[in-house]
């Protein structure tokens, strides 16, 4: 079910958005301080860019209602630079923190990180060298039976994953509908699309990864080995490692043929091509007041009837609306992501772009209110993409895995360097374990 509506304000957007970006970059003020001067002295100070373009274009992201400028940004070459990175700053007496940008598809800043350092990932891919995506049509060694993988980088694209897979004839079981993100941004998340209600989210498809954790170690982790980290990182919204060189053993599957219509590729490119022509328009990047929730089906109607016959009945904002159906069992609750507790829960996804500054500051009002509404009435939702702006909205988040996560806080990340713009552990971590036991 989707709707769409781009209108013919086009002429006006530019300025308006601007003027939209004031307002509601409010809270990421930068507090640098500077880095340490030995930084510079290590082996990777070269990759090291704190020139004001490297760091202006790491300062947004795709929601364009959140900035911070960092110190500084590292092109890794190899996984051990970012080790090196981690490491330095962990053991540091003044730690900065740190933060992996993909794509930087994100919507609300968390791959912001003023005063600290952003690894761009996608470097990892491009200095040459090994191809960092492989597939093995076979299986993989004692499991020659087995499924074939493949091994792909963090920093890949889900686009290059899928043309490397047909390539062997074989696809990935769930694709995000939107293909131009990179594979450590989706399972960071939880990665769905419209084959997830079947094979699951993205991050019950891995089989193993290569983690570089909040203390420089790197640590190959898998559901038999290192299981606790393994379970951590995925949905783990960047918390307790960089998913480097991490891919591996992928569960992949003979790919469709479309006989009609479109290819395969056309179809799964589908929402690339719709960028294509926003793009063109002027219209995709704009701000962006997505809402991404999870419904239990036993409410769905209650959604219904509250959001869309009530807060939306007059409404007809400009965006997109996805909605699917999920089923629980095809999630694993060891993992980080949270969802609800039916065996059955919707996807709801309103995809809104703002094309003028009075759209972006009335969206917020209308997420707002479905929010609202939803804890009125009980619906017991969830946020997918979550954004909580105090350490009371994260503990709601995640409910009982929450002092879970604490205690692999303090275990993989325990000077809580990564990924601050999730602002999960903004205060310290003995104060968010008193208000996880309170
Ligand atoms: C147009 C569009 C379409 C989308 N469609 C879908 C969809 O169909 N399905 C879906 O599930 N989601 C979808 N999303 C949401 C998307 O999955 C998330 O926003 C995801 O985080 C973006 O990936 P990215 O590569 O841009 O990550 P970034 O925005 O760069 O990073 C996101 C988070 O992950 C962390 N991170 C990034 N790389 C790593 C790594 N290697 N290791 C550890 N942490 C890392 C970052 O620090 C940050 O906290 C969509 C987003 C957009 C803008």
């Amino acid at each position: 079910m989707a709707t769409t509506r781009f209108v013919g304000l086009f002429a006006l957007t530019i300025f308006l958005c601007l003027a939209a970006g004031e307002l509601l970059r409010p809270s990421m003020a930068a507090d640098a301080g500077g880095l340490p001067r030995d930084l510079f002295s290590l082996g990777i100070a070269s990759r090291i860019c704190t020139d004001r373009n490297s760091t202006a274009r790491a300062s947004t992201d795709f929601g364009h209602m959140f900035e911070a400028t960092p110190e500084a940004v590292l092109l890794p070459a190899t996984p051990a630079d970012i080790a090196d990175l981690i490491l330095f700053s962990a053991s540091s007496p003044a730690p900065f923190p740190v933060a992996a940008l993909g794509k930087g598809h994100s919507g609300r800043g968390q791959t912001l990180v003023p005063g600290g350092v952003v690894v761009d990932m996608r470097a990892l891919g491009r200095g040459g060298g090994a191809p960092r995506i492989n597939v093995s049509a076979a299986g993989a060694g004692a499991d020659a039976a087995a499924a074939p993988y493949v091994d792909a980088g963090g920093e890949q694209l889900w686009a290059d994953v899928l043309r490397a897979a047909l390539e062997h004839g074989l696809a990935p079981r769930v694709c995000t509908d939107y293909l131009h993100l990179t594979v450590g941004g989706t399972l960071s998340n939880a990665g769905i699309g419209g084959q997830a209600f079947r094979h699951g989210p993205q991050i019950a498809n891995v089989h193993e990864l290569d983690v570089i954790t909040g203390t420089g170690e790197m640590v190959t982790c898998s559901r038999a080995k290192n299981s606790e980290l393994f379970f951590a990182v995925l949905g783990g919204l960047g918390q307790f490692g960089k998913m480097e060189a991490l891919l591996r053993q992928l569960s992949f599957e003979p790919g469709f043929v479309f006989a009609k219509d479109v290819t395969y590729v056309q179809f799964l490119e589908r929402v690339c091509e719709e960028e294509r022509v926003l793009r063109s328009a002027g219209v995709w990047d704009v701000p962006h007041p997505w809402l991404n929730l999870f419904i239990p089906r036993s409410r769905i109607l209650d959604f219904d009837a509250g959001v869309f016959k009530c807060i939306f009945r007059d409404a007809n904002p400009a965006g997109r609306i996805l909605m699917y159906p999920m089923n629980k069992d095809r999630w694993d609750d060891r993992m980080t992501t949270a969802t609800p507790n039916d065996d059955v829960f919707y996807n709801v996804a309103l995809l809104w772009s703002a094309l003028s500054a009075n759209d972006v500051e009335q969206l917020h009002r209308d997420n707002k209110a479905v929010i609202a509404f939803c804890e009125k009435a009980g619906i017991g939702y969830k946020q997918y993409l979550p954004h909580h702006t105090s350490q009371d909205g994260w503990l709601q988040h995640f409910g009982v895995k929450w002092s879970k996560i604490i205690e692999l806080k303090a275990k993989y990340d325990p000077k809580a360097i990564l990924s601050p713009g999730q602002r999960m552990f903004l205060s310290s971590l003995a104060n968010a374990a008193t208000r996880a036991v309170a």
